[in-house]
């Protein structure tokens, strides 16, 4: 049996990073079985489902680069078939229509109450011979004894009473089919073999698996996951800071670090931190996640971005940060390839965006920090400035090794010292006094730019 898993959010909002992990275990999942992963946007619930978070979901999937086989397959485009699904549990007896009003259930919940008894529909209705008039819904006709017990890939086997489950509505009085139903037989149509979904959908599962039984259907395995925690213990919200995919990326993060972030996030494999995707596809075990709920860390997922920032391709992270370049409106169509950058700047920033904040004076005019052009930028500068851009001009290969030379010859002829010279330098041609070694600054600033910033620093220091 090959191995088909899917990922199934409901776009109500942007994709977070709780969904982002189970979508990525389900990748790696169907990846390591050589199966399918299907993407299915569970869109039923059309009075808070927006084609914006459809969009946002689809976006994000893209930048975390995974990939699905199948889809994005839309629940709203399947009535039909849920429609004749429930015609034929109604046909075989495994559905009824329920025709009690509002008010009934009403006073029935809160009688129930009252007796301390868990609210659920008493059965009324179960038993009606005749159709009647009015309006109704469908109810799923629960078995009422016996257990329904599933061996769970990550909890282990759990059981369910079916005392305590009542005839759930599978189709509402305006026709639109509910969340446990349209599950159920987009399950058994896509052939899903491993549902993997959060922890929250584990009160769902018995019922799925009856309903799936009345259909005829051997269950899939399922495999249900904990959840995230901010780093209070508390379930992860915004309150804690970035819980959008999207948002990550805007602070400046690299999906493969989300990536390998968010799969250690309830998932270890002994005590090794960094995988590459080929390694996870081969070591990704649903037996291997944790039961228990993770907390999020933000200093490693910091610490992750730095390592691929500097492991990653140069073209692959310079892609990423061309986007944030152009997010601060910086043109980099002129100027210093970004894989330089990268390479000159990966060292020295956290993130794409601290990158991108700093790196924006190799492409556009410099800002100049008043406090750095005050201390640095002085008369007493312009003997330094005009013997450096001296020796530039005649400077006859622009690269990093004689580049270096000049700033040392420099020194050695005014008996001032290395740092004396560079900071100057460096503020006249970055406007502040951080930036990587000086001779790798020039290289990457060419010749033009150098004389022009020099030729501007010496008007404001004297
Ligand atoms: N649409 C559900 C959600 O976003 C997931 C359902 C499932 O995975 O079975 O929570």
């Amino acid at each position: 049996m090959s191995v088909i898993t899917r990922f199934a959010p409901s776009p109500t909002g942007y994709l977070h990073v709780g969904g982002a992990r189970t979508a990525l275990y389900c990748w790696l999942y169907a990846r390591k079985m050589q199966g399918k992963f299907i993407l299915r946007v569970e869109d039923t619930d059309t009075e808070r489902s927006t084609q914006e978070s459809v969009d946002a979901i689809l976006d994000a999937m893209q930048w975390l680069d995974l990939h699905y086989d199948e889809g994005p397959y839309y629940q709203t485009q399947r009535f039909d078939r849920y429609r004749a699904t429930c015609d034929q549990l109604l046909q075989e007896g495994k559905a009824y229509r329920c025709y009690c009003s509002k008010e009934r259930l009403e006073n029935l919940r809160n009688t129930q109450i009252e007796n301390k008894e868990k609210p659920r529909y008493d059965g009324h209705c179960r038993d009606l011979q005749e159709a009647q008039a009015g309006s109704y819904v469908v109810r799923f006709r629960n078995p009422v004894l016996g257990i329904v017990e599933f061996d769970d890939l990550i909890r282990g086997k759990l059981s369910f009473s079916n005392a305590e489950l009542d005839d759930l509505i599978i189709v509402r009085s305006d026709g639109v089919p509910t969340y446990n139903f349209t599950v159920v037989v987009d399950d058994l149509d896509m052939k899903i073999t491993h549902v993997i979904r959060g922890d929250d959908h584990i009160n769902n599962t018995p019922r799925q698996i009856n309903i799936l039984k009345a259909l005829g259907a051997t269950p899939p395995l399922y495999a249900h996951v904990s959840m995230i925690l901010g780093s209070d213990g508390k379930r992860l919200s915004k309150r804690h800071g970035a819980v959008s995919v999207m948002q990550y990326r805007e602070d400046g993060f690299l999906p493969e670090a989300l990536l390998n972030y968010l799969v250690r996030l309830g998932w270890s494999h002994g005590d090794q931190e960094i995988f590459s995707r080929e390694e996870l596809v081969n070591l990704f075990d649903l037996r291997g996640v944790n039961k228990a709920p993770a907390a999020f860390n933000m200093e490693k997922l910091i610490w992750l971005n730095q390592h691929y920032m500097k492991t990653s391709s140069p073209e692959h992270v310079a892609k990423e940060l061309a986007w944030h370049m152009q997010r601060l409106g910086v043109d980099t169509t002129q100027g210093p390839p970004l894989t330089e950058i990268v390479q000159a700047q990966a060292e020295r920033s956290k993130t794409l965006k601290e990158m991108a904040e700093k790196s924006h004076y190799f492409y556009g005019a410099v800002h100049f920090n008043d406090e750095a052009t005050k201390k640095h930028l002085t008369a007493n500068e312009i003997p330094t400035l005009t013997m450096l851009r001296d020796e530039f001009t005649q400077l006859a290969t622009w690269t990093k090794e004689p580049l270096h030379q000049v700033i040392l010859n420099v020194s050695e002829k005014l008996g001032v010292k290395l740092g004396k010279i560079a900071q100057p330098l460096r503020v006249a041609l970055t406007g502040d006094t951080v930036s990587p070694p000086m001779d790798v600054t020039l290289a990457l600033l060419g010749r033009e730019t150098t004389l022009s910033r020099i030729n501007s620093a010496l008007i404001l220091c004297g």
